[in-house]
């Protein structure tokens, strides 16, 4: 018997269990479960379990709200099966949108959808050869009274459907990356028959558009030159995308700026800014949609290297000083001044003022003084923070420390060639320093537009390696780009 009793039970218990296992698996039991976890696991302190449970109680509302979804979906997709079939077997005169929805049960928000399909449906077909008939306009207004829409509603779905359409359009013909005349040409004539604004057009593909555009403008500024047919080309994309020019300009910014400093770099490296590339550069700027704040300090570059030539060609700046001059004598350039000279066993310094007059280079301080007339100057060699003076005779010779020795540089040029003396050939140095054009973008793509010791991309300058006056070439493998500060800091370095 006491067995007997024991095996019943036993059924008895595994047989509720089991009608248990089919409840909670029947009737959302893992909500069950789920609680029971989080509790469990606040109990327990433990944080796993917890968050399975959490896990758990997701999984069953989201399982909700996806077969709600679906549900939803199969009764739209039914209803506007249903209403094509009406709409093609009673023909839209005695289409009535009430006696479709009759039986359906479907609510107002799944009934407006319904409807809103079935237009899309028809707008696309009518928009398939890019332009709306006055005839199918007439059929579209009448469907849109039928399907009880709102113009409101109606005209946002001619607006989306003929953004997807252009985006197709746009697609298809970017998908190798590059736009030609004859695409761009296409664009435009898509975007004006579907009727798009240049905002409406851009909106539908804009991450596409502006990727592409900035492909082609890079490919385009490659070779450091951007030209007239390569900006037609561009204007012929803004135009055919819908491209906003000052949109444009921000797409391009950086990579405009960086072509700028480069030509900056490159028109300044000779030490002159002609007429001619003042003008290019200004025409640069302005295609490229470039603001002064962007190209300010690019502009004091240039007005420096200007300020220097113009020196050079003769104009000279007259200076008051307190030097005791000559009756006929002016002063062009006065500054504090490190004179360093070599004595037969060493290297000596003295810190004055040193002041170039037309007549004379005239050095002032306590540990020593001296004048040289500048016809006695044979040879003039700028360090990026010195200049080193060769004379006929000892006096006068060594380096003279600065503060701006392009400056320093450019006043003795001046004044040597006012001397009257015949400068001989290797004493111009801002020519025989030039860098071939090619060599300059060759460094400027190796060194990245940047400066190679610090990555400074402001104020960059082509720098020879070996300076040119030790016999250092003007080749790509002996020049490199950096900034004003690094070359200062080399100049120190090599003096
Ligand atoms: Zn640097």
């Amino acid at each position: 018997m006491q067995s007997t009793t024991r095996t019943e039970q036993t059924e008895v218990h595994v047989f509720g269990l089991a009608i248990a296992t089919e409840k909670l698996i029947v009737g959302g039991g893992i909500v069950i479960i789920g609680a029971v976890l989080i509790f469990a696991g606040a109990l327990l302190h433990n944080l796993l379990v917890a968050l399975a449970g959490a896990g758990a109680l997701g999984i069953v509302a989201w399982r909700g709200m996806v077969w709600r979804q679906r549900q939803r979906d199969s009764l739209r997709e039914n209803l506007q099966a249903t209403i094509r079939h009406d709409l093609k077997k009673r023909g839209l005169a005695s289409f009535s949108l009430p006696e479709c929805l009759h039986g359906f049960g479907a609510n107002a928000k799944v009934a407006r959808e319904a409807a809103e399909s079935v237009y899309e449906e028809f707008y696309r077909k009518a928009l398939a050869d890019l332009r709306i008939t006055s005839k199918e306009q007439a059929i579209l207004d009448a469907l849109r009274g039928k399907l009880e829409m709102d113009e409101v509603t109606t005209n946002k779905i001619a607006t989306r459907i003929r953004q997807a359409r252009f985006h197709t359009e746009v697609s298809s013909r970017l998908a190798d990356g590059v736009l030609t005349a004859g695409e761009a040409s296409d664009l435009r004539r898509i975007r004006a028959a579907l009727g798009l604004t240049e905002a409406q057009a851009l909106d539908s593909t804009r991450s596409q558009i502006v990727d592409a555009y900035r492909a082609l403008f890079r490919q385009f500024i490659s070779d450091g030159i951007l030209s007239d047919e390569e900006m037609a080309q561009l204007q012929e994309f803004r135009e055919a995308t819908g491209m906003d020019p000052a949109e444009a300009a921000k797409i391009t910014k950086d990579d405009a700026l960086g072509l700028y400093r480069r030509t900056v770099t490159i028109v300044c490296q000779d030490g002159e800014v002609t007429e001619r590339e003042l003008r290019q550069l200004e025409r640069l700027e302005s295609v490229l949609g470039l603001e002064p704040r962007d190209t300010a300090p690019l502009q004091e570059q240039i007005a420096k290297v200007r300020r220097l030539a113009a020196i050079r060609a003769g104009k000279l700046p007259s200076i008051r000083t307190q030097a005791l001059l000559r009756s006929s004598e002016i002063a062009h350039y006065a500054s504090a001044c490190v004179h360093e000279w070599e004595t037969a066993t060493q290297t000596k310094t003295a810190e004055g003022k040193l002041f170039v007059t037309n007549q004379r280079l005239i050095f002032q301080s306590d540990l020593k003084s001296l004048d040289v007339r500048i016809p006695r100057i044979l040879n003039v060699i700028r360090y990026t923070n010195a200049v080193a003076l060769e004379m006929t005779t000892m006096k006068g010779q060594g380096r003279y420390f600065v503060k701006d020795a392009e400056l320093l540089e450019a006043i003795l040029d001046a004044v040597i060639r006012y001397s009257n003396r015949v400068r001989s050939e290797g004493l111009d140095s801002s020519r025989s320093r030039h860098i071939p054009d090619p060599v300059k973008i060759e460094v400027w793509h190796r060194d990245g537009g940047r400066c190679v010791r610090c990555s400074a991309a402001e104020y960059l300058e082509y720098d020879h390696i070996i300076p040119h006056s030790r016999g250092g070439s003007n080749s790509a493998q002996n020049v490199q780009l950096l900034c004003r500060k690094c070359n200062l800091a080399k100049g120190a370095e090599i003096v």
